[in-house]
């Protein structure tokens, strides 16, 4: 088993949900984490819990000029890009250009943009890892989620391409893609209304954000010679992408 002892780790979207609990779980084993969001007072939370973890204030949707800083000299051990959100549930003739935007500039655009920045040192040495958070969304598509699934089966192309774009670099590339899980994704989703929020996960259990950061820390922690192409975790009561036992 590898250790992440010492290794430089960089989160996107680590102010909440899975990336919140990816980077505190990796500072607990020892590495040292770069947290990535726009949230300052959610970051220096995390800080004020470990002292290997550095807030690193950047919307990574704009021009990556703190996250150039902090990396300039140091070479990333490990990309964890996780960052992403979905807006609305509108058909495709109500999805609002701006909604649009939005979601392929962080889920797809920033993505390829932050591992742009990364990749040339981890080529250089010829090791490191990258860990792209899909979704069920980009295996299955649903009415009402239309551009969500464009970005989410885009990330998961991405991740099967890259694994042959670095072959040979010994870096790994590793598609995570969660069901449903209780963050504030759905929260982000429906604007701010906690009761529209609520409702996907009424009645059954969901999965946390710890069960995500176990899966991504336990395929990293894989010995050097095995890639986890990608993971599949659901709830044990989610069947399929439509179906949920619900037990109330
Ligand atoms: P979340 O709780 O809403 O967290 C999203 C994170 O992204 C936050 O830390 C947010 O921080 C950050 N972020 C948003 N816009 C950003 C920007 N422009 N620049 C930098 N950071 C930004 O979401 P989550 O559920 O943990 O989702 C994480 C990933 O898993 C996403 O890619 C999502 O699509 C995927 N996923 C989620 C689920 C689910 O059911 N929750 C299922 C499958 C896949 P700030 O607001 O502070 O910037």
């Amino acid at each position: 088993m590898l250790s992440l002892k010492g290794k430089l780790v960089l989160i996107t979207g680590a102010s909440a949900g899975f990336g919140r609990a990816t980077a505190l779980k990796m500072a607990e084993l020892g590495a040292d984490v770069l947290a990535v969001a726009r949230r300052k007072d959610k970051l220096t939370e995390l800080t004020q819990k470990f002292s290997n973890i550095t807030a690193v204030e950047q919307d990574i949707t704009k021009p990556l000029s703190t996250l150039e800083k902090v990396i300039q000299n140091r070479s990333v051990d490990i990309l964890i890009n996780n960052a992403g959100l979905a807006l609305g549930r509108d058909p495709i003739h109500k999805v609002k250009i701006e909604d649009f935007e939005a979601m392929m500039d962080l889920n797809v655009k920033a993505l390829v943009r932050v591992t742009q920045l990364v990749l040339p040192k981890m080529i250089e040495k010829k090791s490191g890892d990258i860990v792209n958070l899909g979704s069920i969304a980009g295996y299955f598509a649903y009415g009402g989620g239309s551009i969500y699934n464009a970005t989410k089966f885009a990330v998961r192309a991405m991740t099967e391409a890259w694994r042959q774009d670095l072959s040979g670099t010994g870096i790994r590339v590793i598609g995570i893609h969660p069901g449903m899980a209780e963050t504030e994704f759905s929260l982000v989703r429906f604007r701010g209304d906690h009761d529209l929020a609520r409702k996907p996960y009424e009645g059954f259990q969901p999965l946390t954000p710890e069960d995500v950061a176990d899966s991504i820390v336990w395929s990293l922690l894989r010995p050097k010679h095995v890639n986890i192409q990608s993971m599949v975790i659901m709830p044990t009561d989610q069947a399929s992408i439509g179906m949920i036992h619900r037990r109330s």
